[in-house]
């Protein structure tokens, strides 16, 4: 368990991910509130890209609860059996859409009670929805969130809803906003789980997790028999292998002047 870190270095944390992103944004593609709830409940247990493949020839025939219910069930999962659990998601879907023409108008609903209370919609997604649609100054605690607030000591608890309740009391508010995308993006492409980039990481200084990885010196060897693309040809390489949208190859980067010994 990490120390935990101070208010001034939670503050120099968010401080480096703002001047690095000043507006991050996730990487789930929607147009409009009910397609962004519709393409966070496919997401469950299933990567964005694979949403994100299947989610734009939906959305081009059913933006809207009632042209989802117009859709059906059946023809809802023809478009997205590419992507895990779909049968159970498209029943989900059909059932919240349902509702929200029945009770709500059609609208997605600003109030995370309600819903959750939605087919296939937990706490996660209603604040992804909230701070995403609506901007609320939400954080949802999702796999990436959870491991970089635990691991660097920003916000320790060993449940989702502990740590979001230690985000809510240590981010600073100006910060909090944006703080989802910032820790998801950070966690996604550099504080990767089985091995964080840390040499390359812009918060490396601040962070109080003690088992950081460092640079590898060898240099690269011409006789190796492995395939150049394995991930022991890659370490040896001193190149971790990490896959970067924009948004994260700029979270990445390393201060100007990153203090030396940590
Ligand atoms: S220094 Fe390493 S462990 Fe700490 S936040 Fe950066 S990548 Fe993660």
């Amino acid at each position: 368990m990490p120390k935990p870190l101070s208010r001034a270095e939670i503050e120099a944390m968010f401080a480096r991910f703002a001047s690095a992103e000043p507006n991050p944004k996730g990487e789930l593609g929607f147009l409009n509130p009910f397609t962004l709830l519709v393409a966070v409940v496919l997401s469950a247990q299933a990567t964005d890209k694979g949403v994100n493949r299947a989610t734009p020839a939906l959305f081009a025939v059913a933006d809207t609860p009632q042209k989802m219910l117009a859709l059906g069930e059946a023809r809802l999962r023809d478009y997205i059996k590419t992507i895990g659990l779909y049968r159970g998601k498209a029943r989900n879907i059909i059932g919240l859409s349902k509702r929200l023409v029945e009770e709500f108008g059609g609208q997605v609903p600003r109030d995370r009670e309600v819903l959750e209370t939605l087919p296939g919609v937990g706490r996660k997604t209603a604040n992804v929805v909230l701070n995403t649609a609506f901007g609320e100054p939400l954080i949802a605690v999702d796999t990436h969130v959870f491991r970089v607030s635990n691991r660097t000591g920003l916000a320790i608890g060993k449940t989702p809803l502990a740590v979001e309740a230690a985000l809510s009391r240590r981010v600073p508010e100006r910060y909090r906003l944006h703080a989802h995308h910032w820790l998801i993006l950070h966690g996604r492409y550099v504080c990767l789980a089985r091995r964080p980039n840390c040499p390359a990481c812009l918060i490396r200084d601040i962070c109080h997790f003690k088992d950081k990885t460092i640079d590898v010196l060898a240099p690269p060897s011409s006789s190796s028999s492995r395939p150049a693309g394995s991930a022991r040809a890659s370490a040896r390489q001193g190149k971790p292998r990490v896959k970067r949208s924009p948004a994260a190859a700029k979270l990445s980067r390393r201060p100007a002047a990153s203090p030396r010994g940590k």
